[in-house]
């Protein structure tokens, strides 16, 4: 299909690839196509790259977690404690969001320097798959360009989950986007949903003076895959630090009234208990849905899913072989790390390399403070199963570095085969949770025993892997390892 007054490409199919959106799906896939001799051009409808992550999402939100948390280890005397003494600590906002804003300009822009040394070609306006072998982009200023291309590859990501019946401004009733630009504290912040996105956002706000009550349908926080005995732990330190939670029940509604908003909350089993909260700023976040709109897919045969996911084989092709989609459009959990992964190894399935993505060992990180991350299976996901099981678990508050920095809230907890100790999951929560999760990826990832990871050499105390490998200790009471094993194994 042609376009009248469109600008085209020189020849037909003169470009291998085009990739629909530059989230870290969009544009790891777009830059490792490029490098692996694929001709790509890259089409995004905003003016800056890097997608939700980038824009309003990982990035920004990590930027506000850092540096509230620093304000708020000043502010609440923590650091005095600490022999370092700052007096009269004021919260200067509009500076943190400012600096939270230079982190996402130096990233977007960056990706826009990477398209360049990699020779993507970047096309901005809204993609449209008009053939099997074209996209259409239509650009701010009306015109269109039209790409004739061998393969499509879909990067379109997700949106924001509204709720019904409650309009967001992203104002005074805001989404995950308008939480991370407030322009004032809110006094009173009610958050409609206790997910990984809320409780990042929640402490955020909490740590800068909200009182923060977050109302969750569910019995417990964390979101989907979290372990029970880790959420319950992480409620209990989150609610020391100042959240409320109004766990199982629903929010009905919400109005604005002349002194906030009034949100309408009903217990989840017994609908006649019904209570009405007030707040100053209202957060919906109650999870994101794929993002398709306009695409064409319609038009093309591609059906989506009940979630609106685009479905894709294990080599993310779509019903129509030379159409791809990876990312927040597909299944799988939302994460950006997944995503770059898909776009990485989908392109290399297009230049014919082997494709493989192993779903159990995509870590999920909550940047609160403790953090929690975990990989694999959590406990009831092993019990539901009827899979045997064992768990070695070791407190932070017996870790040295953990009491030498008196940051000792949270446990270590590894989940491995009762026969083969295989790794089955590992959960952690804890200071620095997001980091030391990566060397489970690696052992769930290589087919790794608990004992394997244990008997790695780690570095006291100035890390907190300590905390793992101080697992040796009670893995050695509790399950009587027997020490010369690891003897055997290294042929001493
Ligand atoms: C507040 C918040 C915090 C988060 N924190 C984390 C975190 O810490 N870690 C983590 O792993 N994940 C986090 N996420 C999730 C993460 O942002 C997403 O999983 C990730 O961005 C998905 O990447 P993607 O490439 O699939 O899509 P996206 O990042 O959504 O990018 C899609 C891109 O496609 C463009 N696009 C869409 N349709 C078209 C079209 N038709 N034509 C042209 N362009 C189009 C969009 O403009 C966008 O730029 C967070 C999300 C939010 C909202």
């Amino acid at each position: 299909m042609g376009c009248r007054g469109a600008r085209y490409y020189s020849s037909d199919k003169d470009v291998d690839l085009v990739v629909i959106g530059s989230g870290p799906g969009g544009y790891v896939a777009s830059i490792k196509a490029s490098q692996l001799g694929l001709k790509t051009v890259c089409v995004e409808k905003n003016a800056t790259l890097g997608g939700t992550c980038l824009n309003i999402g990982c990035i920004p939100s990590k930027a506000m977690l850092n540096n509230s948390h620093y304000y708020h280890m000043a502010h609440s005397g923590d650091l005095n404690k600490r022999g370092i003494e700052v007096g009269n600590v004021t919260l200067n906002l509009a500076a943190m969001m400012d600096a939270k804003s230079s982190a996402v300009k130096a990233l977007t822009g960056g990706i826009a320097m990477l398209y360049k040394a990699n020779k993507v070609t970047l096309v901005n306006g809204h993609g449209k798959i008009t053939s099997a072998n074209e996209v259409t982009a239509m650009k701010p200023d009306g015109s269109k360009e039209v790409i004739k291309t061998k393969n499509i590859l879909i990067a379109t990501g997700s949106e924001v989950t509204p709720f019904p019946g409650i309009t967001i401004d992203e104002e005074t009733i805001v989404s995950s986007t308008g939480a991370l630009n407030l322009k004032q504290v809110p006094k009173r912040l009610i958050i409609i949903g206790a997910g990984v996105i809320g409780l990042e956002l929640g402490s955020v706000w909490s740590r800068l003076g909200s009182q923060v009550t977050a109302v969750e349908f569910m019995n417990s926080i964390g979101g989907v895959g979290i372990d029970g005995e880790v959420a319950k732990q992480f409620q209990r330190i989150l609610t020391k630090q100042g959240l409320n939670f109004k766990l199982g029940h629903k929010v009905m509604g919400a109005e604005k009234t002349s002194s906030g908003i009034k949100v309408n909350v009903e217990n989840a089993k017994d609908p006649s208990k019904k209570e009405q909260l007030e707040a100053d700023v209202l957060l919906v976040c109650v999870g994101r849905r794929p993002y398709t709109n306009n695409l064409g897919l319609e038009e093309m045969g591609i059906e989506r899913d009940e979630k609106g996911r685009i479905p894709v084989n294990s080599r993310f092709q779509t019903v129509i072989p030379n159409i791809f989609a990876i990312g927040d459009c597909i299944h799988g959990p939302m994460l950006a790390h997944k995503a770059e992964d898909e776009g990485i190894i989908c392109v290399e399935g297009i230049t014919g390399m082997p494709v493989h993505m192993d779903y159990n060992c995509v870590p999920s990180v909550i940047y609160t403070h403790p953090e929690v991350a975990w990989v694999g299976r959590s406990e009831e996901d092993l019990k539901n199963d009827g899979v045997e099981y064992k768990i070695g678990k070791f407190p932070f508050a017996a870790n040295s570095r953990a009491k030498t920095n008196n940051d000792t809230d949270g446990f270590v907890k590894i989940l491995a085969d009762k026969i083969n100790d295989g790794i089955l999951g590992a959960h952690i929560i804890g200071p620095g949770a997001g980091e030391l999760i990566a060397e489970c990826v690696i052992g769930l990832e290589y087919g790794a025993s608990a004992e394997d990871i244990a008997r790695v050499c780690h570095a006291h105390p100035v890390s907190y892997v300590d905390c793992i490998y101080d697992l040796r200790y009670f893995w050695t009471v509790r399950f009587t390892f027997p020490l010369a094993r690891s003897h055997d194994r290294h042929g001493i």
